[in-house]
């Protein structure tokens, strides 16, 4: 047996509790917390070979979705060591990047991406592991004690301007974010959850995974996200209890339920009603989509709003009214303000930045002095670089500072705020609004947009239709009509991208 040390994480602990009950579903495969308790340890053991803690050593891993992936991700913890996880859909160059400016001393990959690995870290020197070696690991050793306050996980977020950089959370913190969670949300051990997100970002991986195994909840888990077989595991996985999702899922599951057979429509409905929550995130759910979701479900997504650095921040209550369009109140142990531009709270219904405090904030951008101490005020409020407007203690969010709040003609205009509107189009199905610098405007309210298949738009046409909707500097005065967005890996528009659509010009 491996893990002799009385576990110090509680993550970890409190799966002892659970030990009999289901921790991890694939497909026909089912994995019992004793399982990831087992195979964990020898990842661990393994990992400790030539030492007794990792003592905060990064150890980067590409291992698909599923229970190897939670299995690594806790032997690293149990080592003691930095979780570094890989967005499996990035190229290798990317991971060299990842690699490189975590100075990853160990890079883990499963079968399918150890050839890909290997190279960049070959390269650079690593020590390269195929996860299958880690499973099978005979154990033994002393795990050692991991004091709360010890890093735990670097996560890479796309900046706007410069390279990414790795945002750093400690297991207190992490324990934080979790629990604010559960509490919020009302977790238990008889959830279960469908998991289709990526494991690089903090949506899939607190929200979702680290939420449910803190419950003693299951985690059931896509490869990847794919709309129809979600379709089909809310059809056929009796149990589901939670879906948490960003809003081009839910878009892509109406778009798919709207192509359904009437009998299938009934069926994909009546599936709907074993969900006790449905959550939306990362970026804004538009109100239409809110709209039709309910519709077809009967459930009235819940939305939140957080970001890497702080976990989650603002949700919608689990009971009571959750108002389209709005984040909601702060979550549980979450201190949270708005500042406009001259530092004072702002009025009510007035923008300024969102400010978040306390034990779920992250420490420190990694290896990157400068960029932490300038996120964060003298008080220690982390600046999100986000902009809300508070309506009866309900906040709204506007956009980023730096891409979504476009400075046009001296009047501020809220990028989400003209989406909402061209969403409304009849012929658009997706949109993004960027601010192009320009000398006599300031910027100019550009709008990228997704058409109805077989379907044309000119500018002239958009202007005519968004002055009867929007004040006349809101209205768009440039118009790309692409084949798709340019998106994340989480489904998110990239602002910056799209602004090189019209930056040629
Ligand atoms: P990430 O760190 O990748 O999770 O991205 C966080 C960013 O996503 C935040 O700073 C917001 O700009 C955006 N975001 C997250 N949730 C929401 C939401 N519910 N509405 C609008 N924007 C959101």
């Amino acid at each position: 047996m491996t893990g002799v040390s009385a576990e110090s994480l509680p993550l970890v602990a409190r799966a002892a509790q659970f030990a009999e009950r289901t921790a991890i579903v694939m497909g026909d495969r089912q994995f019992s917390y004793h399982d990831l308790l087992e195979k964990s340890g020898r990842v661990a053991a393994s990992l400790l070979a030539r030492g007794s803690d990792l003592r905060e050593a990064r150890v980067a891993f590409a291992v698909p979705p599923g229970f190897e992936h939670v299995v690594v991700q806790w032997g690293i913890w149990r080592a003691g060591g930095i979780a570094v996880p890989l967005a499996i859909m990035h190229p290798p160059a990317e991971w060299s990047y990842v690699l490189q400016d975590a100075k990853v001393a160990i890079a883990i990959a499963s079968d399918t991406f150890y050839d890909g690995l290997l190279p960049a870290a070959t390269e650079l020197g690593l020590d390269c592991r195929s996860s299958e070696s880690l499973y099978e690991f005979p154990g033994g050793n002393y795990l050692p004690q991991i004091e709360a306050s010890r890093r735990a996980m670097i996560l890479y977020t796309s900046g706007t301007t410069s390279k990414p950089k790795g945002v750093v959370s400690t297991h207190d913190m992490i324990a934080a974010q979790i629990q604010s969670l559960i509490n919020a949300w009302a977790w238990t051990e008889r959830d279960r959850i469908l998991h289709c997100l990526p494991l690089h970002h903090i949506h899939g991986i607190i929200n979702v995974l680290c939420c449910a195994l803190w419950s003693g909840a299951a985690c059931e888990f896509l490869l990847r996200f794919d709309v129809d077989e979600v379709w089909r595991r809310f059809l056929h996985s009796e149990d589901l209890t939670v879906f948490m999702a960003v809003p081009t899922i839910y878009s892509q599951l109406i778009q798919a339920w709207q192509k359904f057979k009437e009998k299938e429509q009934q069926a994909a409905t009546a599936a709907c009603q074993k969900f006790r929550l449905m959550v939306s995130g990362s970026a804004a759910l538009p109100v239409e989509v809110l709209e039709h979701w309910r519709l077809i479900t009967g459930h009235t997504l819940l939305e939140r709003y957080g970001m890497t650095e702080i976990g989650m921040a603002l949700s919608n209550p689990l009971h009571g009214e959750r108002r389209p369009g709005h984040v909601g109140t702060p979550l549980p142990g979450v201190e949270l303000r708005l500042v406009a531009e001259d530092g004072h709270v702002p009025e009510m219904g007035s923008p300024g930045e969102i400010q978040v405090r306390g034990g779920t904030v992250f420490k420190e951008y990694w290896q990157r002095p400068e960029a932490t101490r300038s996120a964060f005020t003298e008080g220690g409020w982390f600046r999100t670089g986000d902009i809300g407007e508070c309506h009866d203690g309900h906040i709204r969010i506007l956009g980023r500072s730096s891409v979504d709040i476009i400075k046009t003609g001296g009047y501020k205009v809220s990028a989400l705020e003209i989406e909402a509107t061209l969403r409304v189009h009849p012929l658009i199905t997706q949109c993004a609004v960027v601010g192009l610098d320009d000398l006599q405007w300031g910027q100019l309210v550009c709008a990228a947009v997704e058409l109805q298949p077989g379907c044309d738009l000119d500018l002239q046409e958009l202007r005519y239709w968004g002055k009867e909707r929007l004040a006349p500097y809101k209205v768009p005065s440039r118009l790309e009509v692409v084949q798709s967005l340019p998106r994340n890996a989480m489904g998110k528009v990239v602002k910056p991208k799209v602004l090189e659509l019209f930056s040629d010009a």
